[in-house]
């Protein structure tokens, strides 16, 4: 059959990355490094859209005088034993390398007298949080792309990513997507693809949709396998309204309150008390409701001005957070840091993501999975999501770089392309049906039916 080239625009490369967070862009450089040809797309704009450009930037970090044992036996324990030791100990190794690295782009983090300042990690007894030094993680992934850009990677925004290609032996091929703002069909024709489009995120609080990826459905329509579906993230917030960066006060040293006044952690987790892991804060957080000691608040009055202080130079002095606390002060006649609200536990992601091992691959050769699309532990604990995707974006790209140094591009059936697109358009012909953000807030309105 004759082969129909002109729907579509080629563009071809040793490694392609779908998606620009932290995975993608660590993905891109330690790619771009090995001496393969990278492009990266993304269907927003790579380095200013997903999770990683609203972080806090908070990130764990082994320093020389620390043990890895016992960051291993904290990350192990916080995640129920859930979670693959040997990758643990992976982003815990390569933690300190790649703070020189940010170091070097020009990225600092805080110090005080020479030395680094960190926050103890909630959920852990021994974790050290670095904070970056004037900025978020806004400003890490803006240099992180810029870096990439000045290793040659090809960045290709608003392009959205739906599919895999395979080819006839079922070996990768690359990836089709469709301009976000122009309306073209892309064909990105690679050797080795790295998937790091994040999972699937959905905050049940306040009317905000976070869906992000779509990679590891790809993945595993394409054959890949899927791991930890029924694991979910339920986290707790601020009931009224969201005020980010506000989850680290209890390591700072505000206490979980009930109706009655009482700090109550202390019975459920008698080490880490109101320090504990996220999944306990609210499975306590549930039981006190049951007992009917709800609401529950964050006790910020009883924190002491010292306290207040390192949290306004971590969190409030940049990033979102002055913004925030403005709205809070302006619009809700409160001060996070003066006055307790209630706070409320809801569901927030899935944890599932394309199974990945040591090095990234999957069940299918020449695909890898970086970032939050592969899976990096059931529990979240602030600051291990950057330096987990962190780890696994600079060991994805070095594995896709390696494995494209191996193999040739693949025949590409450019009839299948263009059935595969006709699917994926199907949908938008129909002129029928709900717009997907009415769907979001019809779901949230049950939520939010459902809670007490
Ligand atoms: C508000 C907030 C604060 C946080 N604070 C911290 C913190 O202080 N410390 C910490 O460790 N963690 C924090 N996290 C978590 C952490 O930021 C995320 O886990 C991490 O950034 C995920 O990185 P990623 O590269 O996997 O995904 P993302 O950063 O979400 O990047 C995925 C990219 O893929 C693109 N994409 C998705 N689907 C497609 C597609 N089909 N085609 C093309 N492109 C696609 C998206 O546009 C996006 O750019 C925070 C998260 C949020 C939301």
């Amino acid at each position: 059959m004759r082969q129909d080239h002109s729907l579509w625009e080629v563009l071809k490369s040793d490694v392609l990355i779908i998606g620009g967070g932290f995975g993608g862009l660590w993905a891109a450089l330690r790619a771009a490094e090995s001496g393969a040809s990278v492009t990266l797309v993304d269907k927003s704009f790579a380095g200013k859209s997903g999770h990683s450009y609203f972080a806090g930037g908070a990130m764990m970090v082994l320093l020389p005088e620390d043990d890895p044992d016992e960051y291993v036996y904290d990350i192990t324990l916080g995640n129920e034993w859930l979670v693959d030791q040997e990758m643990v100990a992976g982003v815990f190794k390569g933690s300190y390398d790649r703070l020189k690295d940010l170091e070097s782009f020009g990225f600092p983090f805080r110090k005080k007298g020479g030395a680094y300042v960190w926050t103890k990690a909630r959920g852990t007894r021994n974790v050290k949080n670095l904070w970056p030094e004037h900025a978020t993680a806004a400003d890490e992934v803006t240099i992180l792309r810029k870096v990439a850009l000045s290793r040659d990677v090809k960045v290709v925004d608003h392009v959205y990513i739906y599919d895999l290609v395979k080819d006839a032996n079922c070996g990768i091929a690359g990836a089709v997507g469709i301009g976000v703002k122009d309306p073209k069909n892309y064909l990105l024709h690679a050797k080795s693809v790295v998937i790091a489009t994040n999972s699937g995120g959905y905050r049940g609080h306040h009317l905000a949709c976070e869906l992000q990826g779509t990679g590891p459905f790809m993945a595993y329509d394409a054959g890949a396998r899927i791991k930890n579906p029924e694991f979910h993230y339920i986290n707790i917030r601020p009931a009224k309204h969201e005020i980010e960066g506000s989850g680290i006060l209890p390591a700072i040293g505000a206490r979980w309150t009930n109706a009655k006044g009482v700090h109550y952690m202390d019975t459920y987790d008698p080490v880490l008390k109101d320090r504990a892991p996220v999944s306990k804060i609210v499975v306590a957080a549930a039981k006190e409701a049951i007992k009917g000691n709800a609401p529950i608040s964050i006790d910020v009055e009883g924190m002491t001005e010292e306290e207040r202080e390192k949290f306004r130079v971590l969190q409030v002095s940049h990033g979102w957070m002055p913004i925030l606390f403005e709205k809070c002060r302006r619009e809700e006649g409160y001060d996070p840091l003066q006055d307790n609200i209630e706070w409320q536990p809801a569901y927030e992601a899935n944890k599932l993501g394309v199974d990945a091992d040591l090095n990234c691959g999957t069940a299918i050769e020449g695909l890898f999975a970086a970032g939050m699309a592969r899976p990096l532990g059931i529990n979240p604990f602030t600051g291990w999501s950057i330096a987990s995707c962190t780890w696994s974006g600079y060991r994805a790209g070095e594995s896709a770089g390696e494995y494209a140094k191996g193999t040739e591009l693949k025949a590409i059936d450019f009839n299948a392309l263009t059935e595969s697109t006709e699917t994926f358009l199907e949908p938008l012909k129909s002129g029928q049906g709900v717009d997907p953000d009415s769907l979001v807030h019809e779901i949230q309105k049950i939520l939010f039916r459902l809670m007490p």
